[in-house]
């Protein structure tokens, strides 16, 4: 079993992107400014802005965090989006999803402008990815292309599945796979809750990706010998082990594969999770005037 270390390759690329703003600011440029806007008090939200916010400090990029109250109405929600597009200091900002239920998420993202749109959700970037524009793409699939290209896994006329279609993982991760690119190349079949022999379709999976959210569903028999298993889930199971009386773990049982299986795969946590945030970093350098 190899392992597929996406905590290490999060520092080495959080690593370079040190070095080139440290060369930046010797030369006079701007030091890149990343904004997130979080609403209310989801723990884990909180946790998962926290770590962006020390990756920031870890660069040396500037970082801004508006902290705004669960009660807050579209309107205002709305008008703290615009501030940020206008404040010409912040090069890119975030705004930290789930927003609560009384909030429409789609039409917040809607506001953000596109030119500082890092986490790539607005349907300009989502148009731009779809017909392979440049563009901001999705953090998450972004970091899963990192791996294979640093880990020089081949996917040139692989066959790659891709559990799971939402719009942050499971479409872009399609189209990024699909692409006439390195990595890319792949034959790409997508699965989602109404797909018909699931096992089937993943046991032919050169590549396989699991981004659904239930914990240990794809077990060591829906698994090809040999694959590269893609793990993006992020599920919190009990655990008495635990003083916490929980941990988190991945979509994929690594735990029933068998030492000697001879396939690549990502653990969960230390995987996707750590990437997402390096990638969020590089497209905030991207959107970062001159
Ligand atoms: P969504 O809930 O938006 O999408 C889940 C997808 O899985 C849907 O397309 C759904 O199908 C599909 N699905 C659900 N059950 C099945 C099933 N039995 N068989 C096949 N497909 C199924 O989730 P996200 O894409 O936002 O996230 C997926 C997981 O990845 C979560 O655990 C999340 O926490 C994690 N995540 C991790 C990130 C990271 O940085 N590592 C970043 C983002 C997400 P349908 O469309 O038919 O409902």
């Amino acid at each position: 079993m190899q392992i597929i270390d996406g905590k290490a390759t999060s520092i080495a690329i959080q690593d370079e992107l040190k070095a080139v703003v440290a060369g930046r600011i010797a030369n006079g440029l701007k030091r890149p400014h990343l904004a997130a806007i979080i609403v209310g008090n989801n723990p884990a939200s909180r946790a998962y802005v926290g770590h962006k916010i020390k990756a920031c400090e870890y660069v040396g990029f500037e970082s801004t965090l508006v902290d705004l109250p669960e009660t807050i109405d579209q309107k205002e929600l709305k008008q703290e989006v615009e501030k940020l597009n206008e404040n010409s200091t912040i090069d890119g900002f975030i705004v930290q999803l789930p927003l609560p239920d009384h909030i429409d998420a789609q039409a917040i993202l809607e506001c953000v402008s596109p030119v500082k749109d890092v986490d790539g959700f607005h349907p300009i970037n989502a148009g731009k990815l779809s017909i392979g524009l440049p563009c901001f793409a999705p953090a998450t699939p972004s970091g899963i292309i990192e791996l294979l290209d640093r880990y020089g896994i081949e996917t040139e006329g692989k066959h790659a599945v891709i559990l799971g279609r939402s719009a942050i993982v499971g479409t872009p991760i399609t189209l990024l796979l699909s692409r006439n690119a390195n990595p890319g190349n792949c034959t790409v079949t997508m699965c989602h809750s109404r797909t018909q022999n699931l096992e089937e379709i993943t046991r032919s999976a050169d590549i396989l990706i699991a981004a659904i959210g239930r914990a240990h569903f794809v077990t060591p028999d829906m698994i090809k010998p040999g694959a590269v298993v893609i793990d993006v889930g992020i599920n919190r199971i009990e655990d008495a082990t635990r003083k916490s009386g929980s941990r988190l773990t991945g979509d994929v049982a690594m735990h029933l594969l068998e030492k000697d299986w001879n396939g690549h795969i990502t653990p969960v946590p230390g995987g996707v999770g750590p990437m997402t945030i390096a990638m969020l970093l590089k497209n905030t350098l991207e959107a970062t005037s001159e």
